[in-house]
């Protein structure tokens, strides 16, 4: 049970956060601080929260749980200002996309405070953003990684399993660099995909009979690149190094098909679409 859980950033992760744990009766209080105060007063109408505040520094008085939910590329100026802040026992975490810069930033700011922050990343979401696409269904299954670092307090990582537990979902570890190379490839990728095919197709003259005759598989493909486009920009550049390896790799194979299409080699191409059938029908 958390006394008083703190998200800074109260948008669909952050919301459907606390709205799971509100419907688990695990939280007592759940106030929350962001940029924008219209969002933060609809989280209170919206029953997400109880209170708010307008800035960390009063947010986090007394909280036991503070949970980081705000884009990556914005966690460090977050950090920062959580630094010094903090009662003794309590623990901050995040949802970020991406751990090694992530951590990094964690690390500059809290200082000896980082043995009571435990890295973590909800594997649940959908191409909707803001506290008005949250709902408390959200991690019901799913699973989330924590990354916990050497310096990490086991009860601290206790407290944060035992939070998504109740949230509904599965806790799993992984290295910091384990995590963004899996992520790099898993999801990622695909969005980095998603958005340049859909922008391919929307600079092409014909594109409004393209998008007209669209049909399911392409709408599958492509949904997720209605996602928040700065979200995204930063999760790209805070895991560049593990993403690009993965666009090079993608790149060399499309090359190959390329080829194989202008070749008309039926074998290769039949080979690869076979594979990749059987891998997602294994898999997916
Ligand atoms: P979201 O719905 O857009 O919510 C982001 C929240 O952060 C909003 O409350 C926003 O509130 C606040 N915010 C935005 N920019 C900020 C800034 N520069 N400084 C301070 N606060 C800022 O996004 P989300 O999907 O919940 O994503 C939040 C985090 O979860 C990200 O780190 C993302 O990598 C991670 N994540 C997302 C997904 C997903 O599928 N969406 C899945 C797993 C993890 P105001 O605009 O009112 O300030």
């Amino acid at each position: 049970m958390i006394n008083k859980l703190c998200i800074i950033g109260v948008g669909l992760i952050g919301g459907s956060l606390a709205r799971a744990l509100k419907a688990a009766d695990f939280v007592e209080h759940v106030v929350a601080v962001g940029r924008d105060i219209d969002h933060l007063k609809r989280a209170v109408e919206l029953g997400v929260t109880d209170s708010y505040e307008a800035s960390i520094e009063n947010a986090v008085v007394d909280a036991d749980m503070i949970v980081v939910a705000v884009p990556v590329g914005a966690m460090k100026a977050v950090f920062s200002e959580l630094s010094g802040k903090l009662k003794a026992d309590a623990v901050v975490t995040d949802v970020g996309s991406v751990k090694g810069n992530v951590v990094r930033d964690a690390r500059a700011a809290l200082h000896d405070g980082i043995s009571r922050f435990v890295p973590g990343h909800p594997i649940a979401g959908t191409e909707q953003s803001g506290v008005e696409a949250s709902f408390a269904e959200l991690y019901d299954g799913q699973r989330v990684i924590l990354t916990p670092l050497e310096e990490t307090d086991a009860t601290a990582t206790q407290s944060v399993t035992q939070m998504w537990h109740a949230a509904g979902a599965e806790v799993e570890s992984l290295s910091v660099e384990h995590h963004d190379e899996v992520l790099a490839a898993t999801s990622h990728l695909p969005h980095a995909l998603a958005y340049t095919l859909v922008d391919t197709l929307a600079q092409m003259h014909e594109h409004r009979e393209i998008f007209q005759f669209a049909a399911g598989g392409f709408k599958d493909f492509t949904r997720i690149a209605s996602s928040d486009p700065r979200m995204w920009h930063d999760i790209c550049l805070n895991n560049r190094d593990a993403l690009l390896e993965m666009l090079n790799r993608f790149s060399v194979d499309l090359n190959k098909l390329t080829k194989a299409i202008e070749d008309e080699d039926s074998e290769f191409m039949l080979k690869v679409f076979s594979r990749a059938k059987k891998a997602r029908d294994q898999n997916c």
